[in-house]
């Protein structure tokens, strides 16, 4: 992924590399193809200007190094306001001081948030946890089996609907995971609720409802970073509707531009907690931004 930016940020780069010291007029040339690598890897426009507008205040401030070449300079400014766009410090997940710690899961259909279930049981029975997998998704008629067989390859617990625990009502599922939980000694339940193609509003509703039941830890709104900018304008309504606590981008190892990475975390004021990368469960991070910023800068 960000294939493009990073070919067109080095060659903005190296263009800098034979000058002794920084013009007015390298700074504006250097602003100038930034903005375009930026545009071309389709960051959110307002993000844009704003990054743009830092570099540029920043390259002709007093703060530049002696100890660095103009083309050092431009790198670390941007390496830093990358980070920034990109959420800045690292955040990690928040357990329950009692648990268990309730993890609700929410976005649209086809985002990954079933798959990412399993890939996040998983991760977390690597830090020694017990994760419970709750089958909250009733509206795709293969999301059930779907997180049963997630559940079996993470090695984690399933809570899924059957007669008696609430067949065709999710909020009931999720509600009562809980108590199952508890009884059954899980400490993090991670809830799949249902998605649809687009924003609606018995979809908004419905995860209303499993929000203020369930009260969660932590609720994930997790988005394909291949849709660019729509996961952007889903990520506001999703928080705008339920509120989220943080973001979980998927199928990054299909997005060749980075456009909805280098968005989201800005735009809607959340942080992307964790990436997924493919299919296979063990493609799945915690997300850095001081990461992803090196490997933008390559
Ligand atoms: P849900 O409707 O949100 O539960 O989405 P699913 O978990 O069913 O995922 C939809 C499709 O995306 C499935 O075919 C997954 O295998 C695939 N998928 C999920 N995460 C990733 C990822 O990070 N990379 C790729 N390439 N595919 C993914």
């Amino acid at each position: 992924m960000f294939d493009t930016l990073q070919d067109r940020l080095a060659a903005t780069f190296k263009s800098l590399r034979s000058k002794g010291r920084l013009t007015d007029a390298d700074i504006d040339a250097t602003a100038r193809e930034i903005r375009i690598a930026l545009l071309e890897a389709d960051v959110n426009l307002s993000v844009v200007k704003e990054f743009v507008s830092r570099i540029k205040e920043r390259a002709s401030g007093a703060e530049l190094s002696r100890a660095l070449n103009p083309s050092q300079q431009i790198i670390k400014i941007v390496n830093d306001e990358l980070v920034s766009i990109l959420g800045g410090e690292t955040r990690l997940l928040r357990y329950a001081k009692q648990p268990p710690t309730i993890i609700m899961l929410a976005g649209l259909q086809g985002a990954g948030k079933t798959t990412l279930a399993g890939k996040l049981g998983a991760w977390l029975k690597e830090q020694g946890h017990s994760p419970l997998l709750v089958a909250a998704d009733l509206q795709r008629p293969q999301a059930v089996e779907q997180l049963r067989v997630m559940a079996e390859r993470a090695k984690a617990g399933i809570y899924a609907p059957q007669p008696g625990n609430g067949v065709g009502d999710p909020i009931q599922v999720a509600q009562n995971s809980i108590d199952y939980a508890k009884h059954h000694l899980f400490d993090v339940v991670i809830i799949d609720t249902a998605g649809r193609l687009g924003v609606d509003t018995e979809m908004m509703r419905q995860a209303q409802m499993i929000k203020a039941l369930t009260k969660p830890d932590e609720t994930l709104f997790v988005v394909d970073a291949m849709i660019g900018q729509d996961a952007v304008n889903t990520a506001l309504a999703f928080e705008q509707g339920v509120g989220i606590d943080g973001v979980v981008l998927t199928k990054l190892d299909g997005d060749a531009r980075g456009g909805a990475a280098l968005s989201i975390a800005r735009v809607i004021g959340k942080p992307i907690m964790f990436a997924s990368n493919g299919e296979k469960l063990t493609d799945f991070d915690i997300f850095h931004p001081d990461r992803m910023a090196s490997r933008i800068l390559g």
